[in-house]
């Protein structure tokens, strides 16, 4: 018979991607579906960077690419790094933000080492910590708190076993964004514990909705332990090209880039030029794609709060909204299923009023859920005015 491997025994697809499956069931079975559940850019990617790809193609960029990324997008990571400066060495490209995620964790973790993740946090940083053999340690970040990890509850989690602190902002799912006092803050825990390396994911820079600021210019002291993790997908609209990039110290990053040489030996060439012709390209279309999500982000928050039952906060960056369903669980739908959790409200939202959201439990922090605005307006009224009939069909 079958047997997986322990280190993929736990393994299924996420949550998100399940419901975006069922939703397509639901579609082909004829269903009228109107999906907020991921977390893509509805926009287009920029006209240079695919006409770079055609021309990459045409003038023979075909060939296996050097491994850590093409010469010319290091050069042009290393030189956009935010805080100290750094060389090209410093910096690997992978296949998406993802992959340089899993390259890192499979490169630094032995058995059982901790990495602490505040909570609601992406539902692949788990996944990606247990798969590297790690143990992935949940620090429970609530709404009082901003979602934004506390420095007391920072150091509370730290022990001899820690190897990591992965720090996402601008968050998905929360939109929670770290100013730099709070950063300062953490930083100063810290350098009490010069053991304990941060990831520092920031591919939502672009979509911040108050000032961003990179942990490593908040704190430079730490760069000598720090990797920032970045990319074109969210930024640019080019999720499907698959291009992320690492930024930190050269040894983590030549052992990232030995283990990635045996998984990909790098990744695509012409998706590499792609994402080269983004960075050096008109940039004025970030601002322009940021105050179009702004604006969505500000409808969506009102047309929540107004159902009565829904309460949204507003997220500073990224392009989700992780209300609390709170008051709806206990409640009563008109086909008599008691929501008794987030995952009932969000299975019903699906089932009996065909809008897909994600469950806050996917997240790791239950009560809640994922809408994400990433979405034109029509499907967003489509979408806002079912909830909100939902929402008032409960007894
Ligand atoms: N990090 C976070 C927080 C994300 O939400 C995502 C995508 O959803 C990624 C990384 C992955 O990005 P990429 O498409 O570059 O793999």
């Amino acid at each position: 018979p079958f047997r997986r491997a322990r280190r993929a025994a736990g393994l299924a697809l996420s949550d998100i991607v399940q419901i975006s499956e069922e939703s397509a069931r639901l579609k082909a079975q004829g269903r009228d579906i109107v999906a907020l559940s991921t977390g893509e850019p509805d926009f287009p990617t920029p006209a240079h960077a695919i006409e770079a790809a055609h021309e990459a193609a045409r003038s023979g960029l075909t060939k296996y690419p050097p491994t850590a990324g093409l010469k010319s997008l290091r050069a042009a990571i290393a030189a956009r790094a935010p805080g100290p400066e750094v060389g090209p060495e410093s910096v690997l490209v992978s296949t998406g933000a993802k992959q340089v995620l899993a390259m890192a964790m499979l490169a630094t973790l032995d058995p059982g080492e901790e990495v602490i993740l505040p909570a609601p946090c992406w539902s692949s940083y788990g996944d990606i910590v247990t798969m590297a053999g790690g143990r992935a340690v949940f620090v429970p970040c609530p709404v009082e708190a901003g979602f934004k990890l506390a420095p007391h509850a920072l150091a509370a989690a730290i022990t001899s076993r820690t190897r990591w602190l992965l720090l996402n902002s601008p968050s998905n799912p929360s939109g929670a964004t770290y100013g730099a006092g709070a950063l300062a803050a953490l930083a100063e825990v810290l350098r009490a514990h010069p053991r304990v390396w941060v990831l520092s994911d920031e591919i939502y820079e672009h979509l911040s909705y108050v000032p961003f600021v990179s942990l490593r210019e908040v704190a430079p002291d730490l760069a000598g332990r720090m990797l920032v993790v970045n990319g074109v997908s969210k930024a640019y609209a080019m999720t499907g090209w698959r291009i992320g990039w690492g930024i930190g110290p050269a040894a983590l990053i030549d052992a990232m880039e030995a283990v990635q040489g045996q998984i990909t030996s790098g990744a695509c060439a012409i998706a590499q030029a792609a994402a080269l012709a983004a960075l050096e390209g008109d940039q004025e279309i970030l601002g322009q794609r940021r105050a179009v999500m702004r604006a969505r982000r500000d409808r969506v928050v009102a047309a929540l709060n107004a159902t009565g039952l829904i309460d949204c906060p507003v997220p500073e960056g990224a392009f989700y909204v992780f209300p609390s369903c709170m008051r709806i669980l206990g409640l009563r739908t008109p086909q008599g299923e008691v929501l008794e959790d987030d995952r009932a409200f969000c299975r019903s939202l699906l089932q009996d009023h065909g809008v897909a959201v994600v469950p806050g439990s996917a997240f790791g922090l239950p009560g809640h859920f994922r809408l994400s605005f990433a979405y034109s307006n029509e499907t967003l009224s489509a979408g806002l005015e079912r909830i909100a009939k939902a929402v008032s069909s409960l007894q």
